[in-house]
Formats: structure tokens, sequence, C-alpha cells
């Protein structure tokens, strides 16, 4: 009988615990991952996440925990400074589910299921071991990542440094924009303010997510260490900045939703090609390790599940071949088209908006047609590339 191939994945994010669902029927599959369930449960917070309908659709596919527990997000808000310009609304419902929960409830359904996993802080000591251990080895560590030198792809990676510097606070005490929904306001020249309905363990909070352009004023949070000197600083920056989001605060329930429910930190967007050798045998990168953009846009989770996707498509092909270097040959090329369009995207959101996407922003609020078309950029993000990089727009 033929054995299954050993399969082990670094990390227990979006991109490897979807992933480990996936293979789990068809490989021996092995998880290696920095923390336990218990710790992600009741760690700080890592992310913002909202899962439009393709990564849903596949959630369910590969029978992923609970995305449907949380509230529905179905529109997109717009506004330019204080100005309401639409609320656009999604074909399919989008869901936020903190990934202190998704992450944990997620390990500990797959290890009921056949699948293993071993707590280890991978360095770099231990790679031989487990290129040794392993058919193939797939990194998602995520943004700590890589653990191996994929090489850089410089056309996609034109930034040196962080575009935004993001701050993100998991609140109680906001009353929901109505329809529920993502709230995006631009502030030219400053940043964005993302506010984003999610479901925690402690039931449904809002996310105020702050994208600030570094040196700026809305960059505003240095020196802020506490739970408490970061509650002030978003209260006051939103009475400055976001009065709508402002006036919907009730000043007394204005909380954190605890104390390790904040962050802050800046990414350096870069794109590596997602497979390379490591002595003998090849080895695959999927998410942040290999495709890590700025959060603007909203892609990263979206963008790891679409090449988890492809990934795992890519292994079942494969499952009785060598896997060599044809294998990452065919992983690049079923996923390189969708990450080049978020990321062209994602770096273009970055930057001064082109007038031709202001228009169109203007014009979403005398076109309900309009404002659900760019709500759509989100979920489609092709459709977003396509109306930043084709001139010729169809409204
Ligand atoms: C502030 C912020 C806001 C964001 N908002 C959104 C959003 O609204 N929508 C969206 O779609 N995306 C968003 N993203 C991006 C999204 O969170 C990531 O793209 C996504 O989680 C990437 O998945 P991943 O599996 O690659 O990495 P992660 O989910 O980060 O998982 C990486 C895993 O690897 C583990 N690990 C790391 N190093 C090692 C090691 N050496 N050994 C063992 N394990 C290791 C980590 O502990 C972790 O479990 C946001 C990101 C940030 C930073």
């Amino acid at each position: 009988m033929l054995l299954s191939r050993k399969i082990a994945i670094v990390g227990s994010g979006t991109a490897g615990l979807q992933l480990a669902y996936a293979l789990r029927n068809d490989f021996e599959v092995t998880v290696i991952h920095a923390y336990s369930s218990e710790k992600i449960k009741n760690g700080r917070v890592m992310s913002t996440q909202v899962h439009f309908g393709s990564t849903v659709k596949r959630e369910e596919k590969f029978q992923m925990p609970f995305w449907k527990e949380a509230d529905p997000l179905q529109s997109v808000h717009i506004s330019i400074r204080d100005q309401k310009l639409f609320v656009g609304n999604l074909k399919e419902p989008a869901y936020s589910i903190n990934q202190r929960l998704y992450f944990s409830r997620g390990m500990e359904e797959l290890e009921m299921d056949n699948v293993k996993f071993k707590q280890v802080r991978v360095q770099e000591e231990h790679l031989d071991q487990l290129i040794e251990e392993f058919n193939i080895v797939i990194d998602c560590s995520g943004k700590a990542g890589p653990l191996f030198s994929f090489p850089i792809i410089e056309e996609l990676s034109p930034f040196k440094l962080p575009q935004r510097k993001c701050i993100v606070g998991y609140f109680n005490g906001i009353k929901s924009n109505d329809p529920l929904g993502v709230g995006v306001t631009i502030l030219p020249g400053l940043g964005e303010m993302f506010e984003i309905p999610a479901l925690t363990n402690k039931g449904p909070i809002t996310i105020l997510f702050i994208m600030a352009i570094p040196e700026k004023e809305l960059d505003c949070f240095k020196g802020v260490k506490t739970s408490e000197q970061f509650t002030d600083r978003m209260k006051d920056t939103a009475h400055s900045y976001f009065p709508s989001i402002y006036e919907r605060i009730d000043k007394n329930q204005f909380t954190l939703a605890d104390s390790l429910s904040f962050l802050q930190l800046a990414i350096s967007p870069v794109i590596r090609r997602p497979y390379t050798h490591y002595t003998n045998k090849i080895v695959l990168g999927c998410g942040d390790s290999v495709f890590l953009n700025d959060p603007i846009t909203g892609q990263g989770c979206n963008l790891s599940s679409y090449c988890a996707e492809k990934l795992y498509e890519t292994l079942l092909q494969y499952k009785h071949s060598e896997w060599d270097l044809k294998l990452g040959e065919d992983y690049w090329d079923a996923v390189r088209p969708m990450v080049e369009k978020v990321t062209k995207w994602t770096n273009a959101m970055t930057q001064e908006m082109p007038p031709h996407i202001i228009q169109l922003l203007l014009s979403g609020k005398s076109s309900q047609k309009t404002a659900d078309k760019i709500a759509e950029w989100f979920a489609e993000p092709e459709k977003a590339y396509n109306d930043f990089f084709q001139q010729s727009i169809q409204i």
C-alpha cells in the first residue's frame, strides 16, 4: 500500500489552518506552531479581518469553523473627510471573527480530526530536520517569516518602507453603522479609518482601525503604551478627525474589549516567489510569508485563503507524482495573476488616488450602481484592479 505523504505546515494562522483543513483527508498533515491554542485565545489581537463571499465559500467547502455565527456585513460605507459619499451593497455577505477565536477553535477542531500539532517556534537550526522528516514543508509563518529564502519579485515590491502605521483597537460602546457594514473614511494626505463590526469571545464589538501615513498628523499614537492611553487617544482622534464615528461613541461605555485588544505595527510590503529549494527538496510558501501586502485593502486573509485553495488543488494534482520544481511552478502560475492584481491595487491605494478613481468615488454618491460596484472591489479585487488600471471605466 502507498503510504500517505507527510506534509509539514509551519504556522497556524489563516493560510496554515485553511491548508490543514483542505489537505487533512489526502495527506498526513502536521501543523507546527509557535503558540498553543489557549495562548492564542487569550493573547493579543493580531489583526483585523473581513472574510468576503468567496473566502466564506472556501471555508464552507473545507468545513472550517463558524464564520456564520457573526452578524453578516452587507455593505461598505465610504466617506471622504466628514462627507458621507455612499453605502455600497455587497453581493454576498462578509463576516468578521476575531482571529484569536477563529484560530484557536480551528486548532482544537483539527487536533480532534487526525491532524498532528507540534508546538515549536521554528528557527534556522530546525530546518534540516524538518526537511528530512517531511515530504514537503509549507511555510505559512506569516509576516514574521519567511523561514526560507524565497526570492523577492522586485517588480511587485516597490516599497522599502511601510506606507502606513496600523493602529487597531477592538471597542465596546460604539453604535454600529446602519446598515451593518465596513466603514471606510479617507482623509487625503493623512490616511484612513476602517470601522469593522466583529465577533469576539465576549460578543459583538466594533474595530476601529486607523491607517496613518507615517509622520503626518494622523500618526498620533506614538508613545501610547497602556490600554487606557490607547482608549483615550482613540477617543480624541475620533473627535478631531472622524466626527461621524465620534457621534456614535457612548462616552461612558467606550472601552477596549479587553486589555490585549489593541495593536500598533507597520508593514513593509514584499512579494516573493512562493517556491524554492532547501537542500534536496522543494519548499513552498503560502500567505503573508510570501505575499505580504499592506492591510489597506483588507485582502490579506482573502488572498491567503485563495492561495491556500490553489495550493491544495496543485498538491492534489501531484498526489501520485514527484514533488519537484514543476509543482512549485504550477502553483505559482495558478496564483500569480491574482497576487499581481491584489498587490498592484493595494500598492495604488497607499498612494495619492488617481483622478479617475476620485471621480468614480464621487459619482457613487448619485449612482447606487456605482456605489455597489465600488463595494465589490473588496470582495472581488480583480474588479478594483480593472477600475484602477484600465482608464475606460464601465459604470
Ligand atoms: C493590522 C492588520 C490588519 C489587517 N486587516 C485585515 C483585514 O481587515 N482583512 C484581511 O483580509 N486581512 C487583514 N490583515 C492581513 C491578515 O491578517 C493576514 O494577511 C493573514 O492573517 C495572513 O495569514 P497567514 O496565515 O499568512 O499569517 P498569520 O495569520 O499571521 O499566521 C502566521 C502563523 O505563523 C506562526 N508563526 C510565525 N513564525 C513562526 C515560527 N517561526 N514557527 C512556528 N510558527 C510561526 C504565527 O504564530 C501564526 O500562527 C491585516 C493585517 C494586519 C497586520
